[in-house]
């Protein structure tokens, strides 16, 4: 039987809702071989994931970077999968804690117009919610929700909510200098859900072709925020590039509803993934 890999979860290190040996042991139960932990601009969760690893679970250590094209006006949010870097690689190191200070004072911004439309969300709770991991607006959804204010995650993301009318860029790392960065600390660098129209503009074919030149290793093909269309689209794009197609969850626990191995990643571009790869080992439990 074919190995089943998941190449993109997130913890309570960042916007999930296990802790990363809660994260492991799921993946575990979910039937995952290979499991990538991959928390918003940070590596805090590896240490805590890699203790509890259950056996005959491989587990690669990751980030999702938060970057933007700049060559564009207004420029462009999109996230970055970084895989087994250089956790101590200090211009990376730099560059997580400068966006985990930008996203603190984002959210607090964003809390700031809440309340003065008269919302009650309080800004001490929400850091409380976050629980020392790196904060984002899944954390201020849940404020909305605990307020009545709305019901589901996907209703506070709406356009009156989060995703629009109270909706604040961050300073995210300019994403040829994250490239460069990732691949400086041995790391590969996989553009995580890059025609994810739901989450509002696209980059063009053309800067991911840029992006390819520059070290991109791979491209993030079935996510479900991808209709099938879509994952056609960037599977022909990769063939084109010479980039590798990775298949993941996007699991956050119960901030989303899309459940561990849910996509998938072939061994092969796994495989590539790692022979790539020169920051960390992959590790599997003994
Ligand atoms: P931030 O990183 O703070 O900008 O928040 C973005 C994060 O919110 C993403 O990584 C997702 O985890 C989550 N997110 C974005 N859009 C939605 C949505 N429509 N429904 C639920 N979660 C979302
Ligand atoms: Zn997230
Ligand atoms: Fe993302
Ligand atoms: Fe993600």
């Amino acid at each position: 039987m074919l190995p089943r890999i998941d190449l993109h979860t997130h913890s309570t290190a960042s916007d999930g809702t296990l802790s990363p040996p809660q994260l492991v042991r799921a993946a575990a139960e979910a039937g995952l071989d290979v499991v990538a932990i991959t928390d918003h601009d940070t590596t805090a969760g590896w240490e805590p994931a890699l203790q509890a690893l259950p056996g005959g679970l491989r587990l690669v250590r990751g980030a999702e970077l938060s970057c933007r094209w700049n060559s564009v006006e207004p420029s462009l949010p999109l996230h970055l999968l970084a895989y087994l870097f250089d956790p101590d690689a200090p211009e990376l190191v730099a560059e997580l804690a400068r966006v985990r200070a930008a996203r603190l004072q984002r959210g607090e911004r964003i809390v700031a117009l809440l309340r003065a439309d008269g919302i009650d969300v309080s800004w001490p709770e929400i850091l409380a919610g976050a629980g020392g991991g790196t904060v984002g607006r899944p954390h201020i959804a849940q404020a909305l929700i605990r307020a009545g204010l709305v019901v589901t995650t996907t209703e506070a993301f709406g356009p009156d909510w989060l995703g629009e009318r109270y909706r604040l860029p961050k300073e995210d790392i300019d994403v040829f200098q994250a490239v460069r960065l990732i691949r400086a600390a041995g790391g590969v660098p996989v553009f995580a859900h890059p025609r994810a129209t739901r989450r509002g503009r696209i980059v063009p074919d053309e800067l991911i072709a840029e992006l390819a030149a520059a070290g991109l290793a791979g491209l993030e093909a079935d996510h479900e925020d991808h209709s099938p269309a879509e994952r056609a689209h960037v599977r022909g794009l990769a063939a084109d590039l010479g980039l590798l197609v990775t298949g993941s969850s996007d699991f956050h626990g119960t901030h989303k509803t899309v459940q561990l191995g849910a996509f998938t990643t072939a061994p092969e571009a796994y495989e590539r993934i790692v022979a790539e790869s020169s920051g960390v080992v992959e590790v599997a439990s003994g």
